[in-house]
């Protein structure tokens, strides 16, 4: 019999009913310590009290008015990303997938306004994810994703990831954009080179198309910059932004310079919930901590230290771990082709520590941006412990 929920994820038997901060309590009373944010969600941790309070104070005035109206936290957040990004306008959605439908329209609009209809190509990379609507599906095209749901959205153009030379000679009179993640996440945390973003930002140029960052997964402080992008010295056309920016209230948003969202007129797109009152109060008090050069030099550092005792644990145990690969505090521990990273994945809820599997036998350590030094220390315990259990025992 089909559960009640739809069985479309193959889930964890956790039931977590608190968090704090950098730890998650199951039912049970056991404490986890969660490395993985709710995957690169909660950026300040569970209950962080800025949060609930500017979550609990919106509820008691007003949940909800619809976007034919003025909202004053929604004009607030979009007037903070547009001081601390390129972005001259935003758009708020509730998902990242969301972000990407309006990506991919904002790009075609923006060539039909100009009179190249035939201009609706998108160019996106092998291993990249995008969400699970039919863009997202459709833009990062893998047979996982896609097979089964029949015709999926025309006009993206598929190449091997990362590949500079593959997008010069793939960009025709028919492109309108090159789509991609600035670090990979579901794709196994694969950071693109910097001298690679700054190749596709030239290319772009040259061939005077748009150039769409996905950085749902990567944003929002995660790699020790506001956006990943800024490592590398460029700044895209159309930027997708969602998981860290509601610190855990569902909030997405489409960034754009001005000539990019020419197109976007009123009555060309919308969202009933997008940008609502609570989302956009949770949105400026995650802005308020994370877009702060203060803050940003402490991920740095911790960034800093977890990498360093990570890769004393990939030393330390050869028959687990390959490498340790990522940014900031997006990191992946790759694993030995004969160690699933399933089996490092669940050797971590034995030892009470939360992680996330990623494509490319990748195990994911996307942890609260504030975690603590003992945070990271009992990170490097749990680990351990984990990384033991599955050592190969001597004959
Ligand atoms: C998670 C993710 C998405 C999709 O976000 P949803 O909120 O699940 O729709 C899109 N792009 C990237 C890079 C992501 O990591």
């Amino acid at each position: 019999m089909i559960p009640s929920v739809l069985p479309t994820y193959a889930r964890a038997p956790l039931n977590f009913v608190k968090g704090e901060g950098s730890w998650l309590i199951e039912a049970d009373g056991r404490r986890f310590l969660d490395l993985g944010s709710g995957i690169a969600v909660n950026v300040l941790g569970h209950a962080h009290p800025d949060l609930v309070e500017a979550l609990t104070s919106q509820a008691n005035n007003l949940w909800h008015v619809s976007n034919l109206y003025e909202i004053p936290q929604q004009q607030a957040l979009a007037d903070k990303l547009v001081d601390k990004s390129f972005a001259d306008t935003v758009f708020f959605t509730n998902s990242g997938t969301e972000a990407c439908e309006l990506a991919v329209k904002m790009a075609r609009k923006y060539w039909y306004d100009k009179g190249q209809k035939n201009r609706v190509e998108i160019i996106t990379y092998e291993g990249s994810f995008h969400g699970r609507s039919s863009a997202g599906i459709a833009a990062a095209g893998s047979e996982k994703m896609t097979k089964g749901f029949g015709p999926l959205l025309p006009g993206f153009v598929h190449l091997p990831w990362g590949d500079i030379e593959a997008t010069n000679a793939a960009i025709t009179e028919n492109t309108a954009a090159v789509l991609v993640e600035p670090v990979q996440g579901e794709g196994g945390i694969r950071p693109m080179p910097d001298a690679d973003m700054k190749a596709l930002r030239e290319i772009c140029d040259e061939a005077g198309i748009l150039l769409i960052l996905d950085e749902v997964q990567c944003g929002v402080g995660r790699t020790g910059r506001l956006f990943a992008h800024e490592w590398a010295g460029i700044t895209p056309d159309i930027m997708m932004v969602a998981k860290g920016i509601g610190g855990g209230f569902p909030l997405g948003a489409v960034l754009a310079t001005e000539e990019a969202a020419s197109g976007m007129t009123a009555g060309t797109h919308g969202s009933t919930y997008g940008g609502n009152p609570l989302g956009c109060a949770v949105g400026n008090a995650v802005m308020t901590h994370v877009a702060d050069d203060e803050f940003l030099a402490g991920v740095n550092a911790r960034a800093g230290l977890l990498r360093q005792k990570l890769e004393s644990l990939v030393a330390s145990h050869p028959d687990v771990f390959e490498e340790v690969r990522g940014t900031g505090l997006m990191l992946g521990l790759r694993c030995k082709a004969s160690v699933p990273c399933g089996d490092v994945v669940k050797a971590g809820y034995d030892a009470q520590v939360i992680t996330v599997p990623a494509a490319d036998n990748v195990v994911r350590l996307l942890p609260a941006l504030n975690l603590t030094e003992e945070d990271i220390a009992e990170a490097l315990t749990r680990l351990e412990t984990a990384a033991v259990s599955l050592q190969k025992q001597p004959a």
